[in-house]
This record gives structure tokens, sequence and C-alpha cells, in this order.
């Protein structure tokens, strides 16, 4: 068997003839910019997402960015996220003039609230707590933490659409929460996409504004602004996607539920929590980050074996970037876990024989 890490192609297969539809339909209403698509899948993310209000954007990092912009982060504030997370997160804090500043993580690699309180300054103004994987975090004990010290919260769900905590989903606590729509994430466009999802009006206002050009919708400057809006060709595609994306979830869920139960049993790796343990969350599975002991040689055997695997972020948590200034030690957990951790092929193109085949390989490798 050959089983790629990620199945690019499969992307536009999945659904070959209803894309081409859907290309030809925008390409014969010359409908390519802010358009009636773009406001019907803002509508219909909103309302997947039970928020009042989404925005499409040009990237998961721009929707980062500027929902930091629109609230007030800048100059001599400081910004604390994980350091388990794209880079991406913290160039958007370095990009509004504030210091990002890495906090550890813990055994379900989402940011530990107590590495977060230990880092807050009088400079502290916000978090940026990832949701990663396509889990959330534990939203009560970082909103408790934002509400005594006087900060907001601005979510990175770039990994997060759909996850939910205590029945909430993403972009429901505080200030919002941004997505990423590249084609390897949950909805994946056939380019690069964001968007950034709110209950707060005002940061909806001074987003939407900030995204076309400071532009209001009368198409008068109200306020500096820049180019950063999602296509409506892209937006297209992701409102038919948006269709039936609860069906690609449970598909996650399920292939994650194979992987519990054909690995669980194996001493030598840590799995991710499983779709069924803890009714507090519902995990949407952008990825399945296992801890595996021996991880180079289980990376090496597997490859060998025609499985394609990943560590994320090529290995390097933020903090370890000593070429952008951070200290590179200092966050137990994280260091530790970058060891160990490795992700296994979960996407909606694998069938249930492939991913009995990666836990059968996984199982011979440990005996
Ligand atoms: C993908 C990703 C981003 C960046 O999104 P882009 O759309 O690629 O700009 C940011 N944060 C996290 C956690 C991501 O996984």
């Amino acid at each position: 068997m050959k089983i790629p890490f990620f199945n690019y192609q499969y992307l536009f297969k999945s659904k070959e003839e209803k894309f081409i539809e859907i290309i030809t339909d925008i390409g014969n209403r010359g409908a390519y910019i802010l358009q009636k698509d773009l406001e019907e899948f803002e509508e219909n993310l909103a309302k997947y997402i039970g928020v009042k209000y989404a925005l499409g954007v040009a990237n998961g990092t721009d929707a980062i960015w500027l929902a930091l912009l629109a609230a007030g982060i800048g100059k001599d504030d400081e910004v604390i996220f994980a350091s388990h997370t794209y880079i991406a997160t913290a160039n958007a804090i370095k990009f509004v003039g504030a210091e990002p500043i890495p906090a550890d993580c813990k055994p379900d690699h989402m940011i530990d609230p107590s590495s977060v309180r230990s880092l807050i300054t009088s400079k502290t103004k916000a978090i940026v707590p990832t949701q990663l994987n396509g889990r959330c975090c534990d939203m009560d004990e970082l909103l408790k933490i934002a509400k005594e010290n006087n900060l907001i919260i601005i979510e990175d769900a770039a990994q997060g659409l759909g996850a939910k905590f205590k029945n909430r989903g993403i972009g429901s606590f505080d200030k919002g929460a941004t997505i990423s729509f590249y084609p390897a994430k949950n909805l994946g466009s056939f380019g690069d996409g964001g968007a950034f999802v709110t209950n707060d009006k005002k940061m909806y206002e001074k987003v939407k504004i900030l995204r076309d050009h400071g532009r209001n919708e009368d198409g008068i400057f109200v306020d500096w602004g820049f180019n950063s809006r999602l296509d409506n060709l892209q937006a297209a595609i992701l409102n038919f996607k948006l269709s039936y994306y609860d069906d690609e979830v449970k598909r996650r869920r399920d292939i994650a539920k194979l992987y519990q139960n054909n690995l669980s049993d194996i001493k030598q790796l840590l799995l991710p929590p499983s779709p069924e343990n803890d009714s507090d969350y519902f995990d949407v599975y952008q990825n399945y980050e296992i801890e595996a002991d021996n991880r180079d040689k289980l990376k090496e055997y597997l490859n060998e074996s025609g499985i394609g695997t990943l560590i994320q972020w090529n290995g390097q948590p933020v903090h370890s970037i000593v070429a952008l200034g951070f200290k590179g030690s200092g966050l137990p957990y994280t260091e530790e876990m970058y060891t160990k951790c490795l992700m296994l092929p979960m996407n909606t193109s694998l069938k249930d024989e492939e991913v009995l085949y990666i836990c059968e390989k996984i199982k011979s490798f440990y005996e």
C-alpha cells in the first residue's frame, strides 16, 4: 500500500464535476471580488459555527493579524500564544507591533493555562490560544485568566472549524476566532483563504473595513486599510463544501476511533484524546498527532512501508527559533514533546483498510 500523508489531488477529484460547475458559473457571471457568493458563504459559516458574524479574508494569517489590529493590540503590548503553533500566529502578533510571548503546552498538546499565568506581565494585553489539531483549548481556564488580568482572547482556530468546548464553537468565547482554508485544512479551498468569526459587532465592523482598503459599505474611505479579501470563487467552492462538512467531520472522528481502538494498547505511544472520552470537548481532528517513543525510527519504518507521516511545523516549536530572537528553551513539556510528536495520516480520502494497515505497521514496529 502507498498512503501519502495528505492527498492533494483527492481535494479536487472528490467532487470534480460539481467544482467545475461552480467555476463555470462564477466565470459566466464574472463574479470575482466581494460578490454574493462570498456573502452567502459568510452567512452560512456564521450559522454553522453559531456566531453572529463571519468575514472572508485572504488567508488564516491575515485573519489573526487583522483581528489583533481591530482589537487595538500594538506597540509595547505583549501577547501570549502557544509555542506549539504555526509561526503565523507569532508573525501576526509581531506585525501589529506587539511582542509574541510563547507558552508551554500540556499532554493534549493545547496551551497550558498555568504557563500562561506565569508569563503575564504589566504589558500583557491578549492571549491568542491555538485551537490546535481540531480541538478547543480549555476555554474556562483561559477566560478566567483573561478576566482576572483584563486581557482579551483571540483564538487562532486555523485548525478548529467545527470544534467545540462545552457546546460552544470557536469564535464564541471572547473577541473572535480566525480560520484558515489552506488546502490541507479541514475545510480546504483551492488556494489561500481565511475567515474571521465573532459575536462582537465592533470587531466585525473593524475587520470588515480593514480587509477592504478602509472602505465602508458605501465605498467611503473611513479608516486606513489593506486588501485582504477572500476571493468570490474560493467562497463559492467553500460554500458548497460547507454543505457536507458535517459528514467530513464525522469521517475524521471515525478514523480517530479506529486509530484509538487499534493503537491504545501500545505502551510506547501517547494518543490524542479519544473522540468519546470527554463530553466537554468535540474535536474535529484536523490532525492526528501522537507522541511516540523512538519517533524518528518509527517515522522511517512507516515511510519504508509506504506510509507518509509528518512532524508538525517541521519539528520547530516557535520558541526554538532563535533566529527570531526567541530564547530557545524554558518550555519543558513542549521541548520533550517535540522529540516524540508525529502526525499520522488523517483526511477523508483514507479508507478503513488503510487506517488498519497503518495501525498494523505501528504494532509490528514496537514488537
Ligand atoms: C494554517 C495555520 C495558520 C495559517 O493559516 P494560512 O491560511 O496558511 O495563512 C495559522 N495558525 C495555525 C495554527 C495554522 O495551522
